[in-house]
């Protein structure tokens, strides 16, 4: 079963493990989704870090 993604340059569902888009021939079209999943969890850990630290802190 392969997950599906919306591609980043012309929103069409793109397979995941798809190498290029096949509607737009756009690179890896599930960069955008990698990058946006590495930012929240980056967002995430650092609430974590400094929620830590305040506690500890204080
Ligand atoms: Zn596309």
């Amino acid at each position: 079963m392969s997950q599906l993604i919306t591609c980043r340059t012309c929103k069409q569902q793109v397979s995941y493990n798809a190498k290029f888009c096949p509607n737009c021939g756009e690179r890896e079209p599930s960069a955008f989704v990698y990058k946006w999943s590495t930012i929240i969890f980056a967002i995430l850990f650092l609430i974590l870090v400094i929620y830590g630290i305040y506690t500890f802190a204080f």
